[in-house]
């Protein structure tokens, strides 16, 4: 039953599988030499569990997606108002790369571009540049749950080729934004950038800024909550380049996409999600990546302009009224992560029931997506002789020709009821 979200992504994986547009990177010439080809989409859910479709054992470099960890950890260990004397929060409407300050301040104006990421590079604690490239690695590490490599090649050609960031670094020492050795930083800098990540480490990296710095699959806190509100609205404006503001409109999501063509965003409370894809549009983001990230929203009802509530809230309570038959109650809006959950639950429960009773009665607001999982469970739970009851008085699943139509119940006692004839009458499925 829990490949009833696997489908979905699979279906979605190979509804863009056969897009070509855009160009790997090549400004760094190992990003060139990579399998176009690879696509990949992994997503976490509030408590860590991981669904994973398409070549999501490719590791790339990061990249830009390093920016806002970075950032997080300079906020978190300085503390805002250190952070924010050398580094904005405005969109800066221009490439990632320009050789470019906010006019008044002298500051790079966010640290989603280059020169506020070496800038924040710079402010990250450490005596030498290899000790606070040890504080970031550790970071990211615990961020992604699992130890990071570092890719020497790619290390070696962005430190070959980084005319521009050296530019960067030294146009911001020369306005006081940049403490000690330009160099090192920039060091500190294209080493994060050549971290290796997968789809996967993306998802689980997005999930922890989604649980407010707790990695829920290590059950680690990485970081605190106020450093996290901050990462991520920098990331709903600044994300994605010069393209954060139709990223907002039609995606919905804090995020950010490097040039190795990663990207990595985040519902926050409900999930996180990690693509790769390394063709690129003309403003540096992976083309399939941009278009799956666009059809998750749009089809599982992932916007967060468009969220009203927590979806950890959802199941309320589970109980066993009757042997083999076990409630589901649930509560608030019923929408992707809450059906997720819900089916999730249900499929781990399998064993212990014949008859599941899905108690929709304090539900305010589903969604079609929501919808048509719970169909889809029903259908499931036939398919293995079980049944699912559903206690829907307002009618907010049913529709007509739903699975669930021949078995809604207006309260919890008369699905009981009902179960326990079946039960009786030796019924399976
Ligand atoms: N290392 C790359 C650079 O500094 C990262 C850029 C990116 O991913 N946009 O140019």
């Amino acid at each position: 039953m829990a490949q009833l979200v696997q489908q979905y992504l699979d279906r979605i994986l190979a509804e863009h599988a056969g897009v070509s547009d855009g160009v790997l990177a090549d400004y760094i010439p190992e990003l060139a030499g990579v399998d176009p080809e690879g696509f990949a989409l992994s997503l976490s859910s509030a408590d860590g569990h991981v669904y994973e479709t398409g070549s999501t054992a490719v590791e790339f470099t990061i990249q830009s997606i390093s920016k806002p960890f970075t950032y997080a950890l300079a906020l978190d260990s300085l503390g805002q108002a250190a952070v924010d004397a050398r580094i904005g929060v405005e969109p800066s409407g221009e490439a990632f790369n320009e050789i470019s300050v906010d006019k008044t301040s002298k500051t790079p104006k966010n640290p989603m571009i280059n020169a506020g990421a070496i800038a924040a590079a710079s402010l990250v604690p450490g005596a030498t540049a290899d000790e606070r490239f040890d504080a970031l690695h550790d970071f990211y590490s615990g961020f992604a749950g699992r130890r990071l490599e570092l890719d020497h090649d790619v290390y070696a050609s962005e430190k070959a080729t980084g005319n521009r960031n050296r530019a960067i670094a030294y146009m911001l020492a020369s306005f006081g934004v940049l403490e000690g050795d330009p160099d090192e930083a920039l060091d500190v800098y294209f080493r994060q950038c050549s971290l290796k990540v997968t789809s996967t480490d993306l998802a689980r990296m997005a999930v922890t800024l989604a649980r407010g710095g707790v990695n829920p699959a290590t059950g680690r806190r990485v970081t605190n909550a106020a450093v996290v509100k901050r990462t991520l609205s920098v990331m709903v404006t600044c994300g994605m380049y010069d393209a954060a503001g139709d990223w907002v409109s039609a995606v919905g999501m804090p995020a950010k996409s490097g040039v190795g063509g990663g990207i990595v965003a985040v519902l926050p409370g409900q999930l996180g999600i990690g693509t790769y894809s390394p063709r690129l549009d003309a403003k540096g983001n992976s083309v399939r990546g941009v278009r799956v990230c666009r059809s998750l929203s749009e089809q599982l009802g992932l916007h967060f302009l468009s969220v009203a509530r927590d979806s950890r809230a959802t199941l309320r309570a589970v109980y066993e009224p009757r042997d083999n038959v076990r409630v589901y109650e649930t509560h608030g809006d019923l929408l992707f992560s809450g059906a997720e959950l819900l089916v999730r639950t249900v499929d781990r429960d399998r064993g212990r029931f014949e008859v599941a009773i899905l108690d929709v009665s304090r539900v305010d607001d589903i969604d079609d997506a929501a919808r048509s999982m719970l169909s889809g469970m029903s259908a499931e739970l036939r398919s293995q002789n079980k049944v699912g009851y559903l206690v829907d008085p307002d009618g907010i699943v049913i529709r007509t020709g739903s699975d669930f139509e021949q078995v809604r119940y207006l309260c919890v006692d008369d699905a009981v009821e009902a179960a326990e004839q079946a039960l009786r009458r030796g019924f399976a499925g």
